[in-house]
């Protein structure tokens, strides 16, 4: 935790702790403060995150909205009406949660809420200054999974060739690519791994890699089934050392 971060309990749920101190901040802030959600003010939203949870008519406009303008203009006219109640009203809706359905089970109720809260709770520290939390270790062990299957996830539909490279405090680091997972059941034609290989060429698609031996740079044998492999391969194959026998 950062110092001026509100107190938070460290026996609840994570969820639970990124919305009660987002409601802190909401709090804190006032209504017309930044966020980083383009266009938005935090009684925006504020206003977003009891929508979500509380209206069912308001989902499909929330996923969909930026495609389907009919959905997205039934939210916005339900994003205006939940603003009508006033701006503390409305957090005090998003401190307290629905009262029934999905998103008031505990368990799945963490599940569907915790990157929504926790990035959202970002979008409204960054956006007006505050420094990167410290202390939130567990926060960050619970995000780092979800994060990156979303990165997947968001990359499915982004032409091929494109990555986001995901790093966090410590070192660890993944990538993340564009282009459709290989299918197990009817592979793509040349290299299986194609669809999503930063290093594929027309000969990919066409070739289907077969094991050779190659050595590396220091010497080392390698086997690899790749038309561009990253060790350089040997003028002449090499005879692979054999184990010996025990
Ligand atoms: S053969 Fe090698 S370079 Fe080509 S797609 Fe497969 S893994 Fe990538």
């Amino acid at each position: 935790m950062t110092k001026g971060d509100p107190p938070d309990d460290r026996s609840a749920p994570l969820d639970a702790r990124e919305r009660v101190q987002l409601c802190q901040r909401f709090e804190e802030l006032g209504p017309d403060a930044p966020t980083l959600c383009e266009g938005w003010t935090t009684f925006d939203l504020a206003a977003h995150l009891a929508l979500r949870e509380r209206n069912v008519l308001a989902g499909p406009g929330i996923l969909l909205g930026d495609a389907v303008a009919p959905l997205g203009r039934l939210t916005d006219r339900l994003l205006a009406k939940e603003k009508e109640r006033g701006y503390d009203r409305v957090v005090e809706r998003v401190r307290t949660g629905p009262p029934f359905g999905p998103f008031a089970i505990p368990g799945l109720r963490t599940q569907i809420n915790l990157v929504e809260y926790a990035v959202h709770h970002e979008d409204v520290r960054r956006a007006n200054g505050m420094s990167p939390r410290s202390g939130v270790d567990d926060l960050q062990d619970a995000l780092w999974p979800l994060f990156t299957r979303l990165a997947r996830f968001v990359l499915r539909g982004v032409p091929d060739g494109v990555e986001v490279r995901l790093a966090r405090p410590g070192g660890d680091e993944k990538v993340a690519r564009s282009g459709d997972l290989p299918s197990p059941v009817f592979p793509p034609s040349g290299c299986r791994f194609r669809t999503r290989c930063p290093y594929a060429s027309p000969r990919c698609v066409e070739e289907e890699p077969q094991l050779r031996p190659v050595v590396g740079a220091d010497g080392t044998e390698h086997v690899v089934a790749c038309h561009h492999p990253l060790v350089e391969a040997a003028d002449v194959p090499v005879q692979l050392t054999a184990p010996a026998p025990a």
